[in-house]
């Protein structure tokens, strides 16, 4: 099938052929027809499907029809709604939306929080058609008063899953109440739990439901390689296989978010650029982060789960679990960075033996074994070795036999992970929300500090070893584990800067 069949108009047929695609892929091949007849439409797919595609050429197709070039903002109200979790997904949406509307008169804008409001407000207020949105940022907008969305026709829910485990839902609840009951809905989750199930009979009308990949499927172009190390040793061996195999560009996952600081303070004063990515980081860091790591001057990017979600990042052949991630469906999503549109990727995972019983669920939902790999420098004793592989084992039969036993509850330990995660996301929402900043989320925390000055620079070897110092202090004398402070201008350079 061509983008031609599908009933899409020339002004955007001219923008997907500037973008290079040649057919449209599955997800937009069933998903596109169902949303110009006005249905709605519940999608099963995954980042890196073309679903975001899948649903804003339909809708700027219907949208067409209000296409104008007046002034007047009361010409340009909020036809189209997309609420997405994050910030980075919000972004993403938006720039899709722009480039395939880059032929029509259709005004398009995003709003999400994080950043000052007042720049928002003041793109809204001339009007716009299409309006991509954090759910909490546009409660924000809608109790200033600041937009109206009495003229919505379209909502979509892109990862509803995600806003989900964020705790979207009850925004999401207030949002949908104050639009028109008359509207076409649409929603996209990679997942289909209970919950989603529930939110999507609230929602949408006799949907017709679009499944493209079989739920929790992986690229068969990705290679899945475990190397078991104790994890104390874990840095040494990530830096060993950054530089033995030359990566370039790598994404690596962390459980938490003090870890994403911690792990990118560590390769930084190893000479590896790294950048941390995770909810606590400001809308700035964010963005700077991932340009960095987008345009090759970062070499990794740390991140946690959630921030990582909905990243669209091309390339990439490699993505390391620093840390195995507390549910088997985030090794999925995470591993889906790699390996995306037929190119070939590798998902390396540093498993030490605590970690067994989560490699076993994941082997368990991928339903193969993943190839342990011994690195040579980095050998575990055969004791160790041998634990991993067997409570891996053990784990396995364990789930197998749970599942056997009872058809109703499927895989309770997973279903116990995922609460575990979801209680997880909910208190990244929370301290959030409650803006509380520790020490260690401190951005200072994170890079460390290079000056422009050169008398500065000169200095820093001299920093870098005063913090390792500082730090084997700290670890000898088991005072917190907290990163120090990247900016540690060592008492030499106040010296000098006086002298000078
Ligand atoms: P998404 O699943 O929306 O995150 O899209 C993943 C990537 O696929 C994006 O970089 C899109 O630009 C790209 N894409 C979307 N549709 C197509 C298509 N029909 N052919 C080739 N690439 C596409």
């Amino acid at each position: 099938m061509s983008f031609e069949q599908l009933g899409l108009s020339i002004d955007l047929l001219r923008a997907i052929s500037e973008q290079g695609y040649k057919k449209p892929t599955p997800i937009q091949e069933q998903a596109i027809p169902a949303i110009l007849n006005g249905s709605d439409v519940m999608g099963g797919a995954q980042t890196g499907t073309g679903k975001t595609a899948s649903f804003t050429l339909p809708m700027l197709r219907r949208l067409e029809v209000y296409a104008n070039n007046s002034m007047s903002p009361a010409k340009h109200p909020v036809r189209a709604l997309i609420l997405v979790p994050t910030r980075e997904l919000a972004v993403q949406v938006y720039e899709s939306v722009r480039t395939y509307a880059r032929y029509l008169p259709l005004r398009a804008t995003v709003v999400f929080g994080g950043v000052n409001i007042d720049a928002q407000i003041e793109a809204v207020r001339f009007g716009i058609e299409i309006l991509v949105a954090t759910p909490g940022r546009l409660l924000d907008h809608l109790q200033q008063k600041t937009l109206s969305l009495s003229k919505v026709e379209i909502l979509i829910l892109d990862e509803a899953d995600r806003m989900l485990d964020m705790g979207f839902l009850p925004d999401i609840k207030q949002i949908v109440q104050i639009l028109p009951e008359e509207r076409q809905n649409l929603m996209f989750s990679a997942t289909f739990s209970g919950e989603i199930k529930k939110l999507a009979n609230k929602i949408l009308k006799k949907p017709v439901l679009i499944e493209v990949a079989k739920q929790n499927s992986v690229s068969e172009m990705i290679t899945h390689v475990v190397h078991p190390i104790e994890s104390c040793r874990k840095q040494e061996l990530l830096i060993f296989l950054i530089e033995q195999k030359e990566l370039q560009q790598v994404l690596i996952f962390t459980r938490t978010k003090q870890g994403a600081d911690r792990l990118a303070q560590y390769l930084n004063r190893h000479n590896i650029s790294s950048a941390a990515l995770h909810g606590d980081r400001n809308q700035l860091q964010r963005s700077q982060a991932l340009e960095s790591f987008k345009n090759g001057l970062t070499r990794v990017l740390v991140a946690t789960d959630v921030a990582a979600r909905g990243l669209d990042i091309d390339e990439l052949s490699y993505v390391i679990n620093f840390e195995l991630p507390n549910t088997a469906e985030d090794y999925i999503h995470r591993i889906g960075r790699t390996g995306r549109a037929g190119t070939k990727g590798v998902a390396i995972s540093l498993v030490c033996q605590e970690e067994s019983k989560l490699l076993a669920g994941i082997e368990k939902l991928l339903k193969a074994k993943i190839k342990i790999e011994e690195i040579s420098e980095f050998e575990a004793t055969k004791q160790q070795l041998q634990s991993v592989k067997s409570n891996a084992l053990i784990e396995e039969k364990k789930i197998k036999r749970t599942n056997s036993s009872s058809n109703r509850i499927k895989q309770p330990s997973l279903i116990k992970q995922n609460k575990a995660a979801t209680v997880d996301f909910k208190n990244e929402v929370i301290t959030k929300k409650n803006h509380h900043m520790e020490k260690s989320e401190d951005p200072l925390f994170t890079q460390p500090y290079i000056s422009k000055f050169s008398h500065v620079q000169a200095n820093q070897i001299e920093n870098e070893k005063l913090i390792e110092r500082n730090m084997l202090h700290r670890r000898r004398y088991g005072y917190s584990n907290k990163p120090l402070p990247a900016l540690f201008i060592p008492s030499v350079m106040n010296k000098q800067k006086l002298e000078g």
